[in-house]
């Protein structure tokens, strides 16, 4: 049976929204339940690569990432998490950009360094370097699961007491006098206090009759699988040039490589499968630095979306119109790195939320 009333609904069971869930059960908040309309990681997170991984191109991201290292260490033998390393290639006029961050890091105990391209050339020829690149190397980088990841977080949530329904669409939000009262399901009304919008790029479509403008658009991610007879055992590779990224697939005899593409505004309903112009233009481009890159070794891919903001960072925060909604939505292609430091973040503003009653409701019972 699905509960009518919870103190905190969570709209969404990707890695975000399950991640929220379990660090609100964890923080004791356990009267509170995720709803998904489909499967629990039935939308992007389906088909993330789930690099994880701390160097971002912004510091902000970075911390984030390094903030969620414990969560994931906590979990990532059960979620697959294969340990390969991470080359990440910069333009060399870049550097001075990443030298505060590698410092920081190094400082906080994450293994990396700038690599020579002699050093990269002696283990690894999944990239061909150029003159002008230079080699940022992250030992304990590599990849999990996201799925399974998704899974045993809401197991885990569901154990400490809070629920998680598969199969419940939310229609609308139920709101009056600039205030949260519950969602409006396929199952009939569930009232709440707090409401926390995880639906990825579904979110702004959910809260545009709130009269609130996320500012946030779809975008297409698509990642194509190559055979690979080349070398088996590879890191992962982000080259933050050309925002292309690849790592082992299928153990190691294929290579999975993701790519950026230029089709917005995604209908969010489709089945979506490999474009074949993006393929090509994706070797064109990059072969010969990437020389294995040739159409006869694709055997497949996956073609799905994100929700994206202007900027590429997330939206993270209580919603100032509406008292009590929260917004954790936008993740912009980046969302399973940073999921636990996103739930941790939530559950502080549902602290300060809880708060900034507590300190109304007695001010109001004075004045009377
Ligand atoms: C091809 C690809 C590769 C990627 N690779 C990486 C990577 O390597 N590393 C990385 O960090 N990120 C990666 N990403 C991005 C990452 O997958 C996303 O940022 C992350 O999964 C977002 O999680 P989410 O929970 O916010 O969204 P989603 O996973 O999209 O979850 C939102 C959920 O909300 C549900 N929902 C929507 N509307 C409603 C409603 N009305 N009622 C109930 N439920 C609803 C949906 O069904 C969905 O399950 C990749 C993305 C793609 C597409």
């Amino acid at each position: 049976m699905i509960k009518k009333h919870a103190d905190i609904i969570v709209i969404g069971g990707g890695i975000v929204g399950s991640s929220i869930l379990f660090q609100l059960a964890e923080a004791g908040y356990t009267n509170s339940i995720l709803l998904e309309k489909s499967k629990f990681a039935s939308g992007s997170t389906n088909a993330s690569g789930g690099f994880l991984r701390v160097l971002h191109n912004d510091f902000e991201h970075t911390k984030m990432a390094f903030e969620g290292l414990p969560e994931f260490d906590r979990i990532k033998m059960n979620c697959d998490f294969q340990k390969t390393g991470m080359v990440y290639v910069i333009n060399s006029d870049d550097k001075p950009k990443y030298d505060h961050q590698i410092e920081w890091l190094k400082n906080n105990g994450i293994s990396i360094d700038y690599l020579s391209s002699s050093e990269y050339e002696t283990w690894s020829n999944i990239v061909q370097l150029k003159n002008t690149d230079t080699v940022i190397y992250e030992q304990e980088a590599g990849y999990l699961d996201p799925v399974t990841c998704t899974n045993d977080w809401i197991n885990r949530a569901v154990e400490l007491g809070a629920e998680a329904h598969e199969g419940i669409n939310v229609q609308n939000i139920l709101f009056s006098d600039g205030e949260i009262k519950g969602v409006r399901t396929s199952f009939g009304d569930i009232y709440c206090n707090i409401l926390i919008l995880a639906a990825g790029a579904w979110s702004s479509r959910l809260v545009r009759p709130l009269g609130v403008d996320l500012g946030m658009y779809s975008k297409a991610i698509q990642i194509n699988f190559f055979e690979n007879q080349k070398q088996t055992a590879h890191p992962i590779v982000i080259d933050e040039k050309s925002d292309i990224y690849l790592r082992p697939h299928a153990g190691g005899s294929s290579i999975l490589m993701g790519q950026p593409t230029s089709e917005f505004e995604v209908n969010l309903e489709q089945d979506m499968s490999l474009n074949h112009e993006d393929t090509l233009q994706l070797i064109e481009q990059h072969n010969p630095q990437y020389n294995w890159l040739n159409i006869n070794n694709l055997f497949g891919g996956r073609r799905s979306f994100d929700g994206f903001t202007r900027d590429a960072k997330g939206i993270l925060k209580k919603e100032e119109t509406i008292d009590g909604l929260i917004i954790a939505s936008g993740w912009s292609g980046g969302g399973v790195k940073l999921s636990p430091s996103i739930g941790k973040k939530v559950t502080e503003l549902v602290e300060s939320v809880k708060k900034e009653r507590t300190i109304h409701e007695s001010f109001h019972r004075g004045r009377v």
